[in-house]
């Protein structure tokens, strides 16, 4: 029977919860709005005792449908000032499905401002004293873990950046080999479970049972047909495997909507060197790997282990949002320097995308030179050392922006956009600007859509909406997009997915049904966010998107408020 896991961390008392009737057809992303709409003031202070941090699974967790190990997490957010939740892959998703704990939720604040983790086996959880934790990075951290509690733990933690309570700082989960490199990154959620004294999650699943299905042989049977279509697919079964997400830097590159010298240009002439076949002529040659998995039994494997010149591992997985954040967007064009710029950010603990456009206006403000990777590296030092300026950057770009007086500054909601500059493909400026989220591409992300065209706004309300429905049923799901987003266009493979859910949930399942879950989704999100106090014109792309033609597709914004309150119309 699933429980509820509720931390009070002023008194430190872990209590194991009934999940209401309510919350049973719920999980991941949706789980987290609706607990939130029922359990949190949407004015709170994001780091005050107010606010919660929940952690879950999504409704497939656990299940044998590979890639459904997502661990989302969730509360107001200290960057955008509304509702958030990021997810990640890697182990503890899929080990808290197999613990049965639907949701894990913190509240409050240490009354004695001691630090703790939560420690969960199979028979019990409980607080421990974190004191000699406190103050590590996230690898080191992981391995004194390891060393205390066993190498097959599964670990969430929060690095020194969400001790601080930087606004753009991750939670981060162990990968299958033990690093801690999967991150739940955007909107600063760091920091609210640094606020609540918790230094990480540790999970241990030893003796745990496998969860339940209504009707088992359905669901194997299904799960077999989905797989096999999966492996099939040209971009999951090929791209994805052999180039990682890297491959996107060409392609993004090709359509003119790369981020460029802080999103003043679409199109690199070096983005070549950046590329996903780049980085993998550079895995032949000093091993590292691609085609790599961040969880157990994923069958598309898009994650990739990175070596330097001397063959030593110094990062995985290097990602396109990474890669283009921190690559053209500020004018970097080493891959070396970039995969440095990974590790740092995920040790101490903080959201690449952010630290990329943060970087980008402070060279807009020239602070440094764009191009310039060992400036890029220092800056990133300063924040690590906690210097003055280090606090500024470490609360984001826009703070930053502001902070040195720069107009350019590539947010949404306070939050920076991902790697596709919104005016080389319009449908994702329509989710940047409307998605409860802030400026999040995976909120749904309308690339490679042949029927609309990504320069023109005809079409793109529509499609976003699509998206966004179809992305926060992914959320809720706790299934990885990169399994179901190209192969469920199909829909041959859609049946197979609703024979899955009926296998898991028993009765018929239909697009409306499966999709309902997206819908349901969204309008909790946009339920807290009007009690935050968002209104429509708050949904909109920075100003001079408006205005600035971006050279490598000759394009503007040219969406009216009009257009933008017409998506999500839940
Ligand atoms: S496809 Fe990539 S992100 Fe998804 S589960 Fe597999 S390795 Fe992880």
């Amino acid at each position: 029977m699933q429980k509820i896991l509720r931390i009070k961390t002023n008194t430190k008392a872990v209590l194991f919860e009934e999940v209401k009737t309510e919350y049973a057809m719920l999980g991941g992303r949706g789980l987290i709005a609706k607990i939130l709409n029922d359990e949190v003031d949407p004015k709170c202070d994001p780091t005050g005792p107010e606010n919660k941090l929940i952690v879950c699974g999504g409704l497939l967790n656990g299940t044998m449908l590979p890639c459904t190990g997502r661990l989302s997490v969730g509360g107001k957010s200290p960057l955008t000032g509304g509702i958030k939740e990021a997810n990640a892959g890697g182990t503890a998703g899929q080990m808290l499905g197999k613990l049965d704990i639907k949701a894990i939720i913190f509240e409050n604040k240490p009354a004695d401002n001691k630090w703790s983790i939560l420690k969960i086996d199979q028979d019990k959880a409980e607080l421990l004293p974190a004191d000699k934790y406190v103050g590590m990075g996230n690898y080191a951290l992981s391995a004194e873990l390891r060393k205390d509690f066993g190498d097959k733990i599964g670990i969430v933690s929060v690095g020194v950046a969400g001790e601080r309570g930087y606004r753009n700082s991750t939670l981060q989960v162990n990968d299958m080999e033990g690093n801690p490199v999967r991150a739940a990154a955007r909107g600063g959620l760091g920091s609210v479970l640094g606020s609540k004294g918790i230094k990480a999650i540790v999970l241990d699943v030893t003796g745990a049972a496998n969860v339940e299905y209504a009707d088992k042989e359905k669901f194997v049977a299904a799960n077999k047909k989905f797989i096999a279509a999966v492996k099939a697919h040209p971009v999951t079964g090929g791209m994805f495997p052999n180039l990682g997400t890297a491959g996107l830097v060409n392609m993004i590159n090709g359509l003119g909507a790369l981020p460029t010298n802080n999103f003043s240009d679409g199109r690199w002439d070096k983005a070549e060197n950046i590329s996903g076949e780049k980085l993998a002529e550079m895995q032949s040659t000093r091993g590292g790997k691609n085609g790599h998995r961040c969880m157990p039994g994923c069958v598309v494997c898009c994650s990739n282990v990175i070596h330097d010149e001397k063959g030593n591992y110094v990062t995985s997985s290097l990602e396109f949002e990474t890669i283009a954040l921190a690559g053209s967007n500020i004018g970097i064009d080493s891959l070396d320097v970039i995969a440095k710029f990974d590790r740092l950010c995920d040790d101490f603990g903080i959201d690449t995308i952010e630290t990329g456009g943060t970087l980008g206006v402070c060279m807009e403000a020239g602070k440094m030179q764009f191009g310039d990777g060992e400036a890029a590296l220092k800056l990133l030092q300063e924040m690590i050392e906690g210097t003055d300026f280090g606090n500024i950057l470490g609360q984001g770009a826009e703070v930053t922006g502001k902070y040195l007086g720069v107009k350019r500054i590539p947010t949404v909601k306070g939050q920076t956009l991902a790697g596709y500059d919104p005016r080389g493909l319009k449908g994702i400026g329509v989710t940047y600007a409307t998605s409860p989220m802030g400026g999040d591409h995976t909120a749904g992300n309308p690339l490679g859509v042949p029927t609309v065209d990504p320069y023109k706004k005809e079409g793109q309300v529509e499609l976003s909406t699509q998206m966004q429905v179809f992305m926060a049923t992914c959320d809720s799901l706790g299934t990885c997009m990169m399994i179901l987003n190209a192969p469920l266009g199909e829909p041959e493979n859609l049946g197979y997915f609703l024979e899955i859910m009926s296998g898991k949930f028993d009765g018929e399942w239909d697009p409306d049904k499966l999709f309902g879950i997206g819908v349901q989704t969204i309008a909790l999100e946009k339920a807290f966010n009007k009690g935050a106090g968002f209104t429509a014109k708050d949904d909109k792309l920075p100003s001079f998107m408006y205005t600035e033609v971006l050279p490598s597709t000759g394009t503007v914004i040219d969406f009216t408020e009009e257009d933008m309150a017409m998506a999500i119309p839940f």
